[in-house]
């Protein structure tokens, strides 16, 4: 019994980094000052039209948003915070942004999750947000390979009662691939009213997004 306790133990304090196994530094559990100051390298805030993103979804972004998980949330909006916080306050400043909207995540994935990262990011980091409700269940849009089903798929699946006109929206999503649901959501927003601007930013986005010049 005696073992299994310092088992448990060891598994819930681990403070091992999660790219290369080595002691994480003291400011951040589960990463190395290295592969901190890597990932650091590697951001660059990119604009495409409307669209703003910093990471590439790589293998390692894969990996550090996938450990996004109940019992260590806290310190993963903390990582994903710090390297992305500067990039989103310069946008809201520079684009005078006067809404803040994480993208919803689905009611499945919210009730098996518990949570959306991207509104534990945006409480990191202070940032005031509003909430759209996200109303229909859809499927996990990555098993939905045709454009066309998943547009039919995120159909009027939000709903919102924002008022929008005259105010500039920036929606926050943590990877982009295709856009759609995000197009979706901008549909939505355009229906609630006469948004002056609205603009998309994405901690990542994948090369399928960033090859066909994604905009919203
Ligand atoms: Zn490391």
């Amino acid at each position: 019994m005696k073992s299994l306790n310092l088992n448990i133990r060891d598994f819930l304090f681990s403070n091992e980094c999660i790219f290369c196994n080595e002691k994480s530094q003291k400011e951040y559990r589960y990463l190395c000052q290295e592969c901190y100051k890597k990932l650091k390298r590697k951001r660059v805030l990119r604009n495409s039209g409307n669209f703003y993103y910093i990471f590439d979804y790589d293998k390692e972004i894969k990996r550090l948003i996938g450990f996004f998980k109940l019992q260590n949330r806290r310190y993963i909006s903390q990582i994903l915070g710090d390297l992305t916080g500067k990039y989103l306050r310069e946008i809201i400043s520079f684009e005078g942004v006067d809404i803040v909207i994480p993208v919803p995540i689905n009611i499945k994935r919210k009730r098996e999750r518990g949570f959306n990262q991207v509104e534990d990011i945006l409480e990191y980091l202070k940032i005031p947000y509003e909430s759209v409700r996200r109303v229909k269940d859809t499927r996990p849009m990555h098993q939905l390979l045709d454009e066309e089903l998943r547009k039919e798929n995120i159909k009027n699946s939000f709903e919102s009662r924002l008022r929008v006109t005259g105010k500039t929206i920036l929606v926050i999503d943590d990877i982009v691939t295709t856009g759609s649901t995000i197009r979706e959501l901008t549909k939505i927003l355009k229906s609630c009213g006469e948004p002056k601007k609205i603009l998309v930013f994405s901690l990542a986005a994948a090369k399928t997004a960033v090859n066909n010049k994604v905009s919203f």
